[in-house]
């Protein structure tokens, strides 16, 4: 058929032919149209402008869906003629819209009312969905779509019709898979360490002792591990075993550094009892002397404890010293403790604050029962000891 042909059978025309043949139509109770496009011709039961509307409505579809301004309605011949038609005006936009070129049936896949891909038809879409689904490895539970794929068939563009492979493709990386997997790990609790300090211990006499043996822990936790397209978005810890309890190592350690031998730096008294007599000049029968150091008279027997502690340079006899002790300090400062009934430690002793390293006796110049204290800050001249003895005597 001629381009020329055709254009005289436009729409137009169609229905000035159907005016004209109006007497002819009451005459005869049923006409129909013969409906032309690009070669197919339906014959439709309805009135002209049902058709007119519908291709007009499949004119502006197909334009819609292709993409371009389709002339449809210009290249669509309507005639009318006597007889029943084969098809009515409601289905024809379907027919119609089937033999545009380019346009297909088809099954388009959307995610959130935008088109993602479309198939030939809906059972290569389903199966594409389902599939990759059934794809997620063992392991994964409870594989679902975040957003679920909407499946709508109607027309698309043929040469946009992919194969079930090329959909699952497309949903492959449009789509988000959710799916829930089990991690087990074992942790391993590395002991910790428990030090006993003895308080009345010193380093230099307690070495740092094992008492019990440390052992790691293990716990066991199990975790649901939330994946999307395999990747893990979230974990939740479902549950938490003891394997084996973490044991603490023991260790028993001195509370106090160096040795108890060590001066702490501050006096003692050495006894306790009534001073008689206090540093300085006095008068003695005869005259005055300068008193060397601290008379504290106590009971014969009574323990005399070092003021502090350090190193016994002298224990002997003496004229007017009697039985003497001195202690050398670690700051160099020596004490001296005179007149005992007995002396208990000798040259080289090393001795502790609060040691006992003699007995209250009355030996060499004195005239009773007391200890004589002297202080010699670094080994020279004595001076007071009360400048250097708390106020408080102490009791032992
Ligand atoms: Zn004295």
């Amino acid at each position: 058929m001629s381009r020329l042909r055709r254009r005289s059978l436009t729409l137009a025309a169609a229905l000035c032919s159907a005016t004209i043949s109006l007497s002819a139509l009451m005459a005869h109770p049923t006409i129909s149209y013969a409906v032309s496009y690009e070669g197919t011709t339906f014959e439709i039961d309805g009135t002209y402008s049902d058709i007119n509307a519908a291709v007009q409505e499949v004119q502006r579809q197909a334009s819609d869906i292709l993409g371009v301004e389709l002339p449809l309605a210009e290249e669509v011949t309507v005639t009318p003629h006597f007889g029943q038609g084969d098809t009515t005006a409601q289905e024809l936009p379907e027919a119609l819209l089937m033999s545009v070129d380019g346009i297909a049936a088809g099954c388009g896949l959307y995610l959130d009312g935008s088109l993602v891909a479309a198939a030939p038809d809906r059972e290569t879409a389903e199966s594409a969905v389902s599939s990759l689904l059934d794809e997620v490895p063992a392991g994964q539970r409870n594989a679902h779509y975040a957003d679920e794929p909407e499946l709508r068939e109607g027309y698309y563009p043929e040469a946009d019709l992919v194969s079930g492979q090329e959909l699952e493709a497309a949903i492959g990386s449009e789509f988000t898979i959710i799916s829930t997997s089990t991690l087990i790990t074992e942790t391993l609790v590395p002991y910790t360490t428990i030090y006993d300090v003895d308080e009345d211990a010193y380093e230099e006499e307690m070495k740092p002792t094992l008492i019990s043996r440390g052992s790691d822990g293990v716990l066991r936790s199990e975790y649901e591990i939330t994946l999307e397209n395999g990747v893990e978005t979230g974990r939740v810890l479902k549950y938490l075993d003891v394997i084996s309890e973490m044991e603490p190592e023991v260790i028993a350690i001195a509370g106090n550094p160096g040795s108890r031998y060590d001066s702490k730096g501050y006096y003692l008294w050495p006894v306790s009892g009534t001073v008689t007599s206090g540093f300085g000049k006095r008068n003695i029968s005869g005259g005055t002397s300068n008193h060397r150091g601290l008379d504290i008279a106590a009971p014969a027997g009574t323990e005399i404890h070092a003021a502090d502690g350090g190193v016994v340079m002298t224990s002997g006899k003496h004229d007017s010293y009697g039985n003497f002790v001195q202690i050398k300090h670690d700051n160099g400062d020596i004490t001296l403790y005179a007149h005992m009934k007995k002396r208990l430690v000798s040259v080289g002793d090393r001795v502790a604050q609060g040691d006992v390293i003699g007995l209250v006796g009355s030996t060499g110049q004195s005239t009773g029962n007391h200890c004589h204290f002297e202080v010699r800050p670094g080994g020279g001249s004595p001076v007071d000891p009360l400048k250097y003895l708390p106020k408080e005597q102490t009791q032992y």
